[in-house]
């Protein structure tokens, strides 16, 4: 009977139940944000062990991040006892699961079991040389780029002999598939792999060896997968080897490339009419009690041809298409796996009726998707609609920001619950920053702190040695970025120099340059190393630090690596050397500025502390926060301009899914913020409010009257839009916008919250119009 059931069921609702205990045969849960997804599978994994199903080392569950890994097995420990599971399940990431599969059965691979997992930067070596061992310009067909397509096949599962001939001839005069080859066979050789590999040699593995995947099938007995709409190709053929039993898989046997690009090609021939059928209507009710009863105990292999395999998922939180998710995966499970329980779950737990619905009518302008209902019955005091703010850049966007947060703070608000959630990392610096002049905690999660990131440690060691020559630490990091051809040789040597006559390395490596004790090319190098920063340290006194820095990163070669970097990560890196030259207008000098990102580096980031979150939107998929403040919700940075560019109308509906992710995750108080001018590439832009903001929902939305700095906004929402010159790309503010809001920032900003907007604009506006604020253009 139901009320004897164990705690952890109690508290479930009857789909999350039936999630929870149709532990046979393929399950899919397929619903909204909130609704308990990650829940039902940890209650899930909990059930099955409670039962005694299976033992913890017969189960498979798959998260998105190893975080999300860590908190499932602690949620498991607390649910069924710490006591009463001995070990835990397989549970981690594609890829650390990977490793684990890969160190077991190297050797099929034809590697040894101790393999070295290689990094970006070591692959893009790797593929350099072999690239110029094959007589190749490697400035005409760079590395990086080959490294980008490599990943993108491993993606989707294809080997050497797999890709498309179109992909192989569009690199390097037709020599992809050789390169590739020989990629493949160099990682061999070096006893390595890369990242894909992770993925893709247990899949050859399984193929290849019957045996060993008959092994996994009996070790197996459940299989779990959370946020499954964002599984790549080679992921679903991996799980769908592990999961499809031989009696229920003709395509048992089947040659790789087949198979993927089968995989590949439905997936886009599908999307539309797999995404409109209703697999809703086609869920039998009557799958409440499973054809086969769960057996108990750990020796009775399951005569049945069923897989008891359960994800979970939403197509309208699939925001990695840009690495090669698939969507459609999800959308195509029940054909996967015939006779599949398909459950929505339709009531959110997480978030009030006013962010819920916000997010609900945001997210219903995508096409392509199921379309789910979703309701709550949550019921919070001071109930309140979700807020938008604007702010005239993207200082005053984070003092406000900042202020909000104090004022939550005093109502006893933990910092813990409130999270800050950014399209894009360079727009973390500006918040760190002032949290760092407020004294509060803050950490950055799913990436390094902004001035801990690798681009703006490499520039700011330039700086350091600018500023302070004997800065030794500072000087080795740069000395042979970007890369000049001084091996550790020559570094050891200019070590050695400086220890001996008690000077710095800066002053030992421009010694060595005049001596003969180095070859011609490391002296060269290393002359012009010296000249660099003569020079440079020279203009310190005389040109303003800002140029300086810039100057810096320009002629050291800094820059332009990364303009020429084909890499994912490329563009963001260049963001973030400009928002740190912008960061340094703030400061009198080079030292002053380096003084403070030494405290700011020094402010602890500790786990255990209370601190405010700070995160991108895509580090935060399947969290969940008290308060959440989205900021930067302008047109070009969110949605963001190279989706847009690259991936048009999807492009547009990722970016959009991404809005609906962030509004998501949070439970009682989101605030939206939109600047009115932002710096983009280094110059000034006049912004345009997000498109997104024009789809929210006018019930669920309040527009800070009060905390606006012109009023022109709040107004005019009521007749429908944050931007209604949009349509035809005519600001409706125009210039005399821009230069009223210019009036703001010259003025007093500590009435800024007293004198109606657009009255104190007025009376500002001469002032305004004489700040040269760049280039003003648009879009
Ligand atoms: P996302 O799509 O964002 O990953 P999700 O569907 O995985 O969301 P969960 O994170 O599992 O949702 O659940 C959201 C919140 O609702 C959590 O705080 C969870 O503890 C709570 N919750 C889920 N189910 C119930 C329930 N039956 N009773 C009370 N709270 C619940
Ligand atoms: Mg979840």
């Amino acid at each position: 009977g139901r009320n004897d059931a164990p705690d952890y069921l109690k508290g479930l609702n009857p789909e999350q139940r039936l999630a929870v205990e149709t532990t046979e045969g393929p399950v899919l849960v397929l619903a909204g944000a909130g609704t308990g997804k990650t829940r039902v599978l940890t209650t899930r994994i909990a059930h099955i062990l409670a039962t005694g199903k299976a033992f913890p080392s017969q189960i498979l569950a798959v998260t998105f991040t190893n975080k999300a890994a860590r908190e499932m097995k602690q949620r498991i420990g607390i649910l069924i006892g710490e006591g009463n599971v001995e070990g835990m399940p397989w549970l981690g990431t594609f890829h650390s699961i990977g490793v684990k599969l890969l160190r077991r059965h190297a050797e099929l691979a034809g590697i040894k079991s101790d393999f070295t997992i290689l990094d970006t930067d070591d692959v893009v070596r790797l593929i350099k040389q072999l690239i110029q061992a094959e007589g190749l310009d490697d400035k005409r067909w760079p590395a990086k780029q080959f490294a980008q397509m490599i990943d993108g096949w491993k993606n989707k599962g294809l080997g050497p002999a797999d890709i498309p001939e179109g992909d192989a001839r569009s690199f390097a005069n037709g020599k992809g598939r050789e390169l590739y080859k020989a990629y493949q066979e160099r990682l061999q050789t070096l006893n390595a792999c890369d990242f894909g590999d992770l993925l893709c040699h247990p899949i050859r593995i399984f193929r290849a060896y019957p045996d060993v995947l008959k092994e996994y099938h009996k070790r197996f007995k459940y299989i779990l997968v959370d946020e499954y709409q964002d599984t790549n190709t080679a992921q679903y053929m991996w799980l769908r080897l592990l999961a499809q039993r031989p009696q229920s898989s003709p395509l048992e046997g089947e040659v790789p490339a087949k198979r993927a690009e089968g995989v590949a090609a439905e997936g886009t021939a599908h999307s539309s009419s797999t995404r409109t059928s209703s697999t809703a209507a086609r869920t039998p009710p009557d799958r409440a009690s499973p054809g086969h009863p769960p057996l108990k105990g750990e020796g009775n292999p399951r005569p049945s041809s069923t897989v008891n395999i359960c994800c979970v998922g939403d197509d309208d939180q699939s925001i990695y298409g840009w690495r090669g998710a698939e969507v459609d995966n999800i959308l195509r499970f029940d054909k996967d796996f015939p006779g599949a329980t398909i459950i929505r779950l339709e009531r959110n737990y997480r978030s009030t009726a006013h962010i819920l619905g916000t997010a609900s009518h945001l997210i219903a302008h995508n096409e392509g998707r199921f379309g789910k209902t979703l309701f709550t019955e949550k019921v919070v005091e001071d109930d309140e609609k979700v807020h938008v703010h604007a702010a005239w850049d993207s200082e005053e966007e984070a003092r406000a920001v900042g202020e909000t947060i104090e004022a939550y703070q005093r109502q006893k608000h933990n910092l813990n619950d409130m999270a800050i959630l950014v399209r894009a990392s360079f727009q973390m610096r500006e918040f760190e920053d002032r949290f760092v002049t407020l004294g509060l905690n803050y950490r950055v999660i799913g990436g390094p702190r902004f001035y801990e990131r690798m681009e703006i440690r490499d520039a700011l060691a330039f700086f350091r040695v600018v500023a302070q020559g004997a800065d030794d630490l500072a000087f080795e990091r740069i000395v042979n970025v970007p890369k000049r051809g001084l091996g550790e040789a020559t570094i050891r040597q200019i070590h050695d120099t400086a220890r001996a006559l008690r000077i710095p390395m800066l002053e030992a490596a421009a010694k060595l340059a005049e001596s003969d004790e180095l070859k011609p090319k490391p002296r060269a190098a290393l002359r012009e190393v010296a000249a660099n920063f003569e020079r440079w340290q020279k203009a310190l006194e005389t040109t303003p630090h800002t140029e300086l820095a810039e100057t810096i990163l320009e002629e050291s070669g800094y820059t332009d690596m990364w303009k020429n970097d084909r890499s994912v990560e490329a563009p963001g890196r260049l963001e973030n050397l400009k928002e740190l030259i912008r960061s340094m207008e703030e400061y009198e000098s080079l030292r002053s500025f380096l003084e403070h990102v030494a405290l700011v580096m020094d402010a602890e980031q500790n786990e255990s502390l209370d601190a405010v979150n700070i995160m991108t939107l895509h580090s935060a998929k399947g969290l969940e926060f008290e308060t959440v403040f989205l900021p930067g919700w302008e047109e070009g940075l969110f949605p963001h301009q190279r989706s847009l560019d690259e991936g048009g109308r999807s492009g547009l509906e990722e970016e959009r899914r991404l809005a609906y992710v962030g509004l998501t995750r949070a439970k009682k108080n989101l605030h939206l913020w939109f600047v009115s001018n932002r710096r983009i590439h280094g110059l000034w832009q006049s912004t345009i409010p997000s498109r997104f903001l024009d789809e929210l929902p006018e019930a669920h939305v309040e527009v800070a009257e009060s905390g606006n700095s012109y009023g022109g906004y709040g107004n005019s929402y009521g007749g429908g839009s944050f931007a209604s010159g949009r349509g035809g790309r005519q600001n409706p503010y125009g210039a005399s916008r821009f230069d009223n809001v210019g009036a703001e920032k010259s003025g007093s900003f500590s009435n800024t919250y007293a004198t109606p907007g657009w009255q104190r604009a007025q009376a500002n506006r001469t002032e305004a119009t004489d700040r040269n604020w760049g280039s003003r253009s648009g879009h």
